[in-house]
């Protein structure tokens, strides 16, 4: 799995990225997030239920 980020709703908060337990982190936050380390993600699902805009999106 991967997180897919809908940049249009995306607010910066960086909730996201505080909340992603992998290592590296997935996301990078600047004007908007973005997941630079996409591999590294666990499929957990953190970032897409605490982002305050539903922004993201879990894919394949
Ligand atoms: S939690 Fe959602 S709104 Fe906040 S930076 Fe991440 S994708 Fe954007
Ligand atoms: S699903 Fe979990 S491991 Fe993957 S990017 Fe989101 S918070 Fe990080």
């Amino acid at each position: 799995m991967r997180p897919e980020v809908n940049i249009e709703s995306c607010i910066a908060c960086a909730t996201c990225q505080a909340v992603c337990p992998a290592e590296p982190n997935v996301f990078e936050v600047t004007d908007v997030s973005r997941a630079v380390n996409p591999e590294a993600c666990t499929g957990c699902g953190s970032c897409r239920d605490n982002c305050p805009t539903g922004s993201i999106k879990l894919i394949d």
